[in-house]
C-alpha cells in the first residue's frame, strides 16, 4: 500500500515511553524469566522492526508474533532473539521456521508427525524448536487432557531427529477481570496437565500482559510481554492499580486542510446526517476510515487547540467533519490521540465510544498512514 507521506496525518510513536515500558517491565520480572515482545501484526501497529530495535535494547530477550511471515521478517531485518510463532503454522513450512531459527507452536499430534515428513524431505543439521500449547480453558489451540499431551510428548521425542522439545505454555482467557474464578481454574487446568510432563522444556510460559502484571505469583519462566509494551492497560479501564507505570506510546494527529464557516441548515457529508444548528465553523481533517478512523466515530470529540470538537456526519473514506469554536488555520493540528492543550484522548477513549478495546484501535491504523518515530 502506498503511504501518505506527503499529507499532514501521522501517527506518531514515542520511542522512550516504549522502552521505559519494557525496562520497567525487565526490572519487574524475576531473575531467570525471559521477556519476549509480542510485536504481531506490525507491533500492535506501532511498527514491528522499530518495537523490536528499542525493546531490544531496554532489555527484552525474545519475540513472539502470530504469523512465521512475521517472523521472517524479524530474522531478515537482522534480529537473533528467539522468535516463538503463537499461532499455527502450516506443517508443510516448518523446514523454513527451523531454517531460520524460528520456533513454532505444535497444537496436535498429527501436526508433529506432518511436519516430520516436510522436516526430513528437506534434511537440515539443526532441529525445529516447537512450543506445545495447552488449551486450559482459552478454547483457542492447544491439548486439552493429559492423555493426548502425553502421546504428544511420545511422538515428540521419537522424531527428536528433527524437532526439539523447546517449551509449552497456556494463556489465560480472564487475566485482565478483577474475578479472578476462571483464572484460577484454568490455573488448576495448567497444573494438572503439566503433571504429565516428566522433563520440564526449556521454556514454560503462561503470562500474557495481564498475567505479568496483577497475577505475578504464576509460575513459568518467560513473559509474553504485549499490549503493556504500547503503554496501554489490558484490562482498558476495569483495573487501574499497575506494579508500574505504563506510557501509551502511539498518537494520532492530522492538520486541518480546509476551514469554512457553514450557514444554518446546511448538512454535512454523506447521507446529510448533520445540520448546522446555527452557523458554524467547520474543519475537514485529512484522515478516514481507509487509514482505520471508524465510520462509527462519528459524534466522538477530538481536540484542537486543547478543546473538545465533535466529528460532524459521517466519516469519508479519506476525511471527517469536525465542528470547530472559530476559525482555524491551514494546517492547524487535530488529535484524535494523544495530548493537546491541557485534554487527552485515549486509544481506550475511542475503544469505549467504538464499543471495543483499545488493541482493536491500535492494529486497525492502516499502513496509509505514515508513522512518525520521536
Ligand atoms: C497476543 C498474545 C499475547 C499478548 O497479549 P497481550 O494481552 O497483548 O499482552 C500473549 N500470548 C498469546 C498466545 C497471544 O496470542
Amino acid at each position: 500500500m502506498v503511504v501518505g507521506t506527503l499529507r499532514n496525518a501521522q501517527l506518531v510513536i514515542n520511542q522512550q515511553a516504549i522502552f521505559e515500558n519494557v525496562k520497567n517491565a525487565r526490572q519487574h520480572t524475576d531473575e531467570g524469566t525471559d521477556l519476549f515482545v509480542v510485536l504481531k501484526a506490525n507491533g500492535y501497529g506501532h511498527g514491528a522492526i522499530q518495537v523490536a530495535r528499542i525493546a531490544e535494547k531496554a532489555g527484552a530477550t525474545g519475540f513472539c508474533v502470530a504469523l512465521l511471515d512475521e517472523a521472517l521478517e524479524l530474522r531478515n531485518a537482522g534480529f537473533n532473539e528467539p522468535i516463538l510463532v503463537l499461532g499455527i503454522t502450516d506443517p508443510e513450512f516448518a523446514a523454513i521456521a527451523r531454517d531460520h531459527n524460528i520456533s513454532l507452536t505444535v497444537s496436535s499430534t498429527e501436526w508433529l508427525k506432518s511436519a516430520a515428513i516436510t522436516l526430513k524431505q528437506v534434511p537440515s543439521e539443526t532441529l525445529l524448536n516447537v512450543h506445545l500449547a495447552l488449551d486450559t480453558g482459552m478454547g483457542r489451540l492447544g491439548f486439552q487432557y493429559a492423555d493426548e499431551l502425553k502421546a504428544a510428548i511420545q511422538v515428540l521425542t521419537d522424531l527428536n531427529d528433527v524437532m526439539n522439545f523447546e517449551g509449552i505454555f497456556t494463556h489465560f482467557a480472564t487475566a485482565d477481570s478483577p474475578d479472578d474464578d476462571y483464572f484460577n481454574y484454568q490455573y488448576d487446568n495448567f497444573n494438572k496437565l503439566m503433571a504429565v510432563v516428566a522433563k520440564r522444556p526449556k521454556y514454560v510460559h503462561v503470562a500474557n500482559s495481564a498475567t505479568s502484571l496483577w497475577h505475578k505469583a504464576c509460575d513459568g519462566n518467560m513473559i509474553r510481554f504485549g499490549i503493556a509494551t504500547y503503554g496501554l492497560n489490558p484490562s482498558g479501564t476495569d483495573i487501574t492499580q499497575l506494579p508500574y507505570k505504563i506510557h501509551p506510546a502511539l498518537s494520532l494527529q492530522a492538520g486541518l486542510i480546509y476551514v469554512k464557516l457553514v450557514k444554518k441548515g446546511r448538512s454535512i457529508g454523506y447521507g446529510a446526517t448533520y445540520t448546522a444548528q446555527d452557523d458554524e465553523w467547520i474543519g475537514t481533517v485529512p484522515v478516514g476510515y481507509a487509514d482505520g478512523v471508524p465510520r462509527k466515530l462519528q459524534g466522538f470529540s477530538v481536540l484542537v487547540d486543547g478543546q473538545w470538537c465533535p466529528i460532524v456526519g459521517r466519516v469519508c473514506m479519506d476525511q471527517f467533519m469536525i465542528k470547530l469554536p472559530k476559525s482555524y488555520e491551514y494546517g492547524t493540528p487535530v488529535t484524535i490521540i494523544g495530548h493537546s492543550g491541557d485534554k487527552q484522548i485515549t486509544a481506550d477513549d475511542v475503544a469505549k465510544y467504538l464499543g471495543t478495546i483499545s488493541y482493536e484501535v491500535i492494529c486497525g491504523f492502516s499502513d496509509r498512514l505514515k508513522r512518525k518515530y520521536v
